[in-house]
């Protein structure tokens, strides 16, 4: 290609909302260009990157014998009551009604509509298992779009769809789509990891794992332990208890109200009483499914709502407002306590270490001292409902100690079961002849998302640096000057060359000066840049690494088989 006729532009400056180095870089290269939020463009560059990406995904996901096909985005609304799905999605679904007012959705996952396509193609137990997968556009109204392609409301994932008549066929599915996302991500240069995350209350121990790509802008923080391979999602990792002590309680005097007016705060409750705030016991008021329950923590830990959620198997969980609370706890919030309340009280782990502590009285403007778990209020319903610390003892190996990383969630694996072929009808015949429901598994990668990940990853100061796959271009043919015919005609010759070797090759044959095609160069990133300038004459060119910037005078012969070479 030509780049005097390449349309991609690059900027001086990224505009001020780009935060995230990828996002800065792809719009200043001139790869992608943003026409609303979270909705882009992909630029001829940006759309050479995604197509490589594709390649990958493809090469592997038919490797591991999954069969490629294309669902429509618009999708009826009725698919949606069915799964009951249509309210649960909440404001992230984007719905629509057409001429007549039938409503749809802009699908953001394709769950509904591949469970419905097999319930229709598949009745018998010799056409299973299969594995299907597509790759297309997907629409989400994000609350915060964001950071580029990272987040987008219009998004392309791949997404693949497994269908099993044994659980132990769902294994093999999962296994198959798993190994497949380590070789695709390995091929795409990430630095990735494999995690545990929440399976919601559908899935069985360790079976989901999420891809993340490691980099300090991710939102997700992942636990990993320093002895053994144990690496979880914050939102799923367990630790051990720190136990604060186990005396006994027995003489321990009876708990005692005292007055705290004004204190809400475990922090200004901990100041306030001159104590830890490991010594308090935090209760919050929660709406689960719409009933309030409590849910109680050591004051030192944050609740894990995820945990709670599934523990309670509901739908939504929400803070309850000040008016629940109030009708609650007949107190206003920042008081309320385990004794004496009648909704169901859910109790973490956390609050077993604790001899005694300091609770909320359930009144306005008082708290309780000396409270003891078990003498003063009933111990049921323990779980482990806190998010863990960093530097805790992990729980798998109860030896090592958990660090913290953060990571771009860049893939999912997950073991739906029959879920959907339940709330859908997916049915086959097994060889008894009697009905039997699908067991299934869906695995995405968020392949726009991907191409943010690796940037963050593999860039520096100047610019990007694509690893060899998934680059645009491979070569970045750069005479200096545009007036020297010796230069000129030595790029054009290597420009044939390297096309005619189907070496994928960009010409810099503007006419700027040098040091602005280098900035650009450097910006642009390709793997490997050919300058052509003085020794011209002599018939050598500047070999450059892009991603070192180590250099080497070569003979055209010599980087020609260099690059064929390198990008075999
Ligand atoms: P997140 O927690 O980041 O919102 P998710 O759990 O909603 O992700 P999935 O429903 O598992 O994501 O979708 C599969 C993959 O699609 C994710 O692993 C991610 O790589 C990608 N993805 C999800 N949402 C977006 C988005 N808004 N923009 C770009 N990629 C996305
Ligand atoms: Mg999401």
């Amino acid at each position: 290609m030509r780049q005097s006729q390449l349309l991609a532009n690059t900027l001086r400056e990224a505009p001020a909302e780009a935060e995230v180095a990828s996002h800065r870089l792809l719009l200043r290269a001139g790869y992608i260009r943003q026409l609303a939020a979270g909705i882009y463009t992909y630029l001829p560059l940006g759309l050479r990157v995604l197509r490589n990406v594709e390649r990958v995904l493809r090469e592997e996901m038919d490797r591991a014998g999954a069969q490629e096909l294309l669902m429509p985005a618009l999708q009826p609304a009725e698919l949606w009551q069915e799964s009951g799905r249509y309210n649960a999605y909440g404001p992230e679904l984007i719905r629509l009604a057409d001429r007549h007012q039938r409503e749809f959705v802009l699908g953001p996952t394709h769950e509904e509509v591949i469970t419905k396509l097999m319930k229709n193609e598949i009745n018998s137990y010799r056409k299973l298992p299969v594995t299907l997968y597509q790759i297309q556009t997907k629409f989400r109204d994000e609350r915060r779009p964001r950071s580029g392609l990272l987040r987008g409301r219009e998004f392309l994932m791949k997404d693949a769809y497994s269908f099993d008549i044994s659980w132990e066929g769902l294994d093999q599915s999962y296994q198959a789509m798993f190994g497949a996302y380590q070789r695709i991500f390995d091929r795409c240069g990430l630095n990735f990891r494999a995690v545990e995350a929440d399976a919601g209350s559908i899935g069985g121990e360790g079976s989901t794992h999420e891809f993340m790509a490691l980099a300090d802008i991710g939102e997700d923080t992942i636990a990993v332990c320093s002895q053994c391979g144990y690496a979880a999602n914050l939102e799923k990792a367990s630790s051990v208890v720190n136990q604060v002590g186990s005396g006994s309680n027995v003489d321990r005097p009876m708990s005692e109200k005292i007055h705290t007016p004004g204190v809400h705060t475990i922090e200004h409750l901990a100041q306030y009483l001159h104590i830890r705030p490991r010594d308090i016991m935090k209760t919050l008021i929660y709406l689960a499914d719409g009933n309030p329950i409590a849910v109680l923590v050591r004051g030192d830990y944050e609740i894990n709502e995820i945990k709670v959620k599934n523990a309670l198997g509901v739908d939504t969980l929400e803070l309850a407002d000040a008016e629940t609370t109030a009708a609650v706890t007949q107190a206003s919030v920042g008081f309320a306590g385990p004794i004496g309340l009648s909704i169901p009280l859910h109790i973490d782990e956390t609050i077993i270490s604790m001899e005694w502590g300091v609770a909320g009285a359930n009144e306005s403007e008082f708290h309780l001292r000396h409270v003891v778990p078990g003498r003063d209020f009933i111990v049921a319903r323990v779980g482990d409902f806190h998010i863990v610390k960093e530097g805790e003892v992990c729980a798998r190996c109860e030896t090592g100690k958990l660090r913290f990383v953060q990571g771009i969630e860049v893939g999912h694996v997950f073991k739906l079961g029959t879920k959907y072929s339940e709330a859908l009808g997916a049915r086959y015949l097994d060889a008894n002849g009697s009905e039997q429901l699908m067991i299934m598994g869906c695995y995405g990668i968020g392949v726009s998302r991907l191409v943010s990940a690796v940037v963050e990853q593999h860039c520096d100061e100047r610019g990007m640096v694509w690893p060899t796959a998934i680059a645009p271009y491979q070569v970045h043919l750069i005479p200096i000057s545009s007036k020297d015919t010796t230069q000129t005609k030595l790029a054009n010759d290597m420009y044939d060359a390297f096309k005619q070797r189907g070496v994928e090759v960009l010409l810099d044959d503007r006419e700027e000066r040098a040091g602005v095609k280098f900035n650009d160069s450097d910006l642009i990133g390709l793997p490997v840049r050919i300058v052509v300038g003085k020794d011209a004459v002599h018939g050598k060119v500047e070999y450059v690494d892009r991603r070192s910037n180590e250099k080497q005078l070569l003979s055209l012969d010599e980087a020609l088989s260099r690059i064929s070479a390198s990008t075999l």
